[in-house]
């Protein structure tokens, strides 16, 4: 058992930024960082609304900023998952990974949120032969080729947006004939020539061979069934928080987003969350890293009080 006074779990810029506010602390602060350091920022190819960059910066080159800047005053990132909590009995809480199991003081959490799924036939047969959720990642591979992108938020404009650098053809197929995205991306999508709509329309399959061949969809209006070609299907349809560790200990809402009150502290005292794990609405860089500090100084605050009270308790 290893004693810390932090353990944070995730390591995106929610968690990265608790962790720099922690360690200024000097409290030490551990970063279980999951597979991917820096989370969903880290497969964004490019972050142009984060402030203090007016050129805009490569999601990896801003994740490690952070990363060097929390470990330069002590922050302790390991390359570990939480496979299990107790967060039931108060502060020390118990946090396992694979290899270690922790005792914490207090937990940061920020686990982010994961990729919605269409959940169709051919979807998971074909993930990396042509399905993807990240066309940062993989929009390389479909240089002068046609895709299809699914979804209507700004996820899917945005992504489709940049597909477009190299593929010969986006076409967005959304279920409705509005989009949910904003109007920027909306007018940018529009003005591209690259980019087309197929409105009203569910897609029902994804087919092909070794890779995505065609997907085949239905109109919601007319009913009519058609087989659509392409050489990639990327999905963007919202996402779900990461939040599987903690049922049935830590409060969540109906969509299974921790709930967090105005110290970003969670149902249970001394455990904080920060982040898409608790923000349905926001998600980005720049509220992340809001949420991050305030779950970070909270976090700290709670400790002093917790230490004054404890002196006070043994009549120092
Ligand atoms: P979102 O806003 O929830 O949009 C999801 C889209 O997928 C909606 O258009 C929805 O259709 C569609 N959809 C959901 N389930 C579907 C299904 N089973 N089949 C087909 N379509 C389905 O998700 P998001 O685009 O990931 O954005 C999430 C949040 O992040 C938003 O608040 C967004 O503003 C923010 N965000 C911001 C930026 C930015 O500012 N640069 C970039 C990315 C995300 P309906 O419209 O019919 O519901």
């Amino acid at each position: 058992m290893q004693s810390e006074k932090v353990v944070i779990i995730g390591s995106g810029p929610a968690g990265l930024t608790a962790a720099l506010y922690t360690a200024r602390a000097n409290l030490k602060p551990v970063v279980l960082a999951g597979m991917q350091l820096g989370g969903q920022v880290s497969i964004t190819y490019e972050v142009e609304n984060y402030p203090g960059f007016p050129d805009g910066l490569g999601g990896p080159d801003l994740v490690e900023k952070f990363q060097k800047q929390a470990e330069r005053f002590g922050a302790q990132i390991e390359y570990d998952i939480a496979t299990e909590v107790d967060l039931t009995h108060g502060s020390p809480f118990m946090v396992k990974t694979a290899s270690k199991t922790y005792q914490a003081d207090t937990v940061i959490i920020t686990t982010g949120a994961t990729p919605h799924k269409l959940s169709i036939p051919g979807e998971s047969e074909f993930v990396g032969r042509g399905v993807s959720y990240c066309a940062t990642c993989d929009g390389f591979f479909f240089r002068g080729k046609d895709v299809v992108v699914v979804g209507g938020g700004d996820s899917a404009l945005e992504e489709g947006i940049f597909l477009t650098r190299f593929a010969n053809k986006v076409n967005l197929i959304h279920r409705r004939d509005s989009l949910r995205a904003g109007t920027l991306l909306q007018s940018r999508a529009n003005a591209s020539e690259k980019f087309g709509f197929t409105w009203d329309t569910i897609v029902d399959e994804i087919a092909g061979k070794d890779t995505v061949e065609a997907v085949r969809v239905h109109n919601i209006k007319t009913g009519a069934v058609e087989s659509i070609k392409t050489d990639g299907v990327f999905i963007f349809i919202g996402h779900y928080p990461n939040t599987d560790l903690f049922k049935g200990q830590l409060a969540l809402d109906e969509h299974g987003y921790l709930i967090t009150d105005k110290l970003m502290q969670t149902s249970v005292q001394g455990v904080f969350a920060a982040g898409e794990v608790q923000d349905p609405v926001y998600r980005q860089v720049a509220t992340s890293v809001g949420q991050g500090t305030a779950a970070g100084m909270s976090a700290i605050r709670w400790l002093e009080q917790r230490e004054t009270a404890m002196a006070a308790a043994a009549g120092k």
